[in-house]
């Protein structure tokens, strides 16, 4: 593979492996490959590693380690928790989410609607935040479970979790998040959040992809989505992936260790990156609340031209960003997230995500701003939308007002 350098600005849709996690997992691919189930040593000293790391994922997010499953990613994560509350609450057939949730939940949530059951996707407002009366006014007797988001994987939003759950609480209504896009962002904390249940995915924290976890909040009902053996006291099917594990782990550590960095330093960063395109770069717009919002996420539109001829050039400079989430590029659909929240299709086609990390220099910032005026002009002098689109904005802008 080409090995030249990347100015990797895409830490949403996929982080870099730590060294440390590496070094932590290359002996569960090379000496200690045993069974964790058997019953001999060999196997036994394995699974020791196993709770090892299910101790330091519980303290990443303030859980016993009792309630951690792991799975196999984020997707799995969020497809078990609705899975679960439905199994375990027959006579309930309503879901309740938002329409701005990771496709892991949408095209869940849609393919149960084919099923027959009921689903709510709430709206989001202008800047993606969501009315709390609307989801608590939402709530019926027949929900099964509330699966909110904690931060946009698009925006970086944030929504409002403790107050969402203590909502659900006070209704008897099962809570899960989606917190894949937090840990080394936010505190993590389950107990002082109120979830019932809560995913995470651990390449979005510098470990491999191909392992995640869902909480599972004590003396929950839980029925297992993956069916088979005892793994997991019961509840995931399947001989452990214990390299991976191990390495989630010991990612997990790092997560806590590098809070502080990510909202100091990264932050200023993604600060100082976005206050110098909009600044800079004329008819850009920020896309999402400033102030509740992840410390590494700028989403920003550059009018009348396309995300994704942007995204191409910055590629040809060793840029890494990207339009809306990794898992739906190569659709020619507008984000739905940012139609959600109100953008026209053609601001949302020009929108374009830079996520950083605790890898992200100031140095690569300064290759980004370096590169970005020159690519935007360039388009923009070739762009057709350009004469007929800069009064169809200002009438946007006005009728917003
Ligand atoms: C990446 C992501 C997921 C999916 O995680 P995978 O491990 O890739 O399945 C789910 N939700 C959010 C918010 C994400 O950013």
């Amino acid at each position: 593979m080409d090995q030249r350098k990347i100015y990797y600005f895409d830490n949403n849709a996929t982080t870099r492996v730590a060294p440390e996690v590496v070094t932590a997992m290359v002996p569960f691919l090379s000496d200690f490959w045993g069974n964790p189930s058997s019953a001999y040593q060999f196997g036994k000293a394995v699974a020791k590693h196993v709770e090892d790391a299910r101790e330091k994922v519980a303290a990443l997010i303030n859980a016993d380690p009792r309630e951690i499953i792991f799975t196999s990613c984020g997707t799995e994560s969020n497809n078990s928790a609705i899975h679960s509350a439905l199994a375990a609450h027959p006579g309930k057939r309503h879901i309740l989410t938002t329409t701005v949730e990771h496709s892991a939940n949408i095209k869940f949530c849609e393919f149960l609607q084919k099923r027959g059951y009921e689903v709510t996707f709430l709206p989001v407002e202008f800047d993606g935040s969501l009315d709390i009366h609307l989801l608590e006014k939402s709530i019926r007797p027949d929900t099964a479970i509330v699966s909110v988001m904690w931060a946009n994987n698009e925006t970086g939003v944030i929504f409002p979790l403790e107050e969402i759950a203590a909502i659900c609480r006070s209704k008897g209504v099962t809570i899960h998040t989606d917190a894949v896009q937090t840990p080394g962002k936010l505190k993590l904390d389950v107990a002082e959040l109120g979830v019932d249940m809560l995913s995470l995915s651990a390449h979005k924290l510098h470990a491999p992809k191909g392992i995640g976890m869902l909480y599972v909040k004590r003396r929950t009902k839980y029925l297992p989505y993956v069916i088979g053996g005892s793994q997991e006291r019961g509840r995931r099917g399947g001989t452990e992936n214990v390299p991976y594990i191990v390495g989630f782990g010991r990612a997990a550590e790092l997560a806590m260790a590098s809070l502080e960095d990510e909202n100091t330093r990264v932050r200023g960063l993604r600060d100082r990156l976005e206050k110098t395109i909009l600044t800079t770069i004329p008819n850009t717009v920020r896309n999402g609340s400033q102030d509740s919002r992840l410390p590494n996420t700028s989403n920003i539109a550059f009018d009348f031209i396309e995300a994704e001829a942007i995204l191409m050039l910055l590629d040809q400079a060793g840029i890494c960003a990207s339009s809306g989430s990794a898992c739906t590029t190569g659709s020619l659909d507008p984000s739905h997230v940012l139609t959600a929240m109100g953008l026209s299709a053609s601001r949302a086609r020009g929108s374009i995500r830079f996520s950083l990390g605790m890898y992200t220099t100031s140095e690569e910032v300064d290759y980004l701003l370096k590169h970005l005026p020159g690519i935007i002009a360039k388009l923009r002098a070739v762009s057709p939308e350009k004469a007929t689109g800069a009064a169809a904005n200002r009438v946007e802008a006005v009728s917003r007002t």
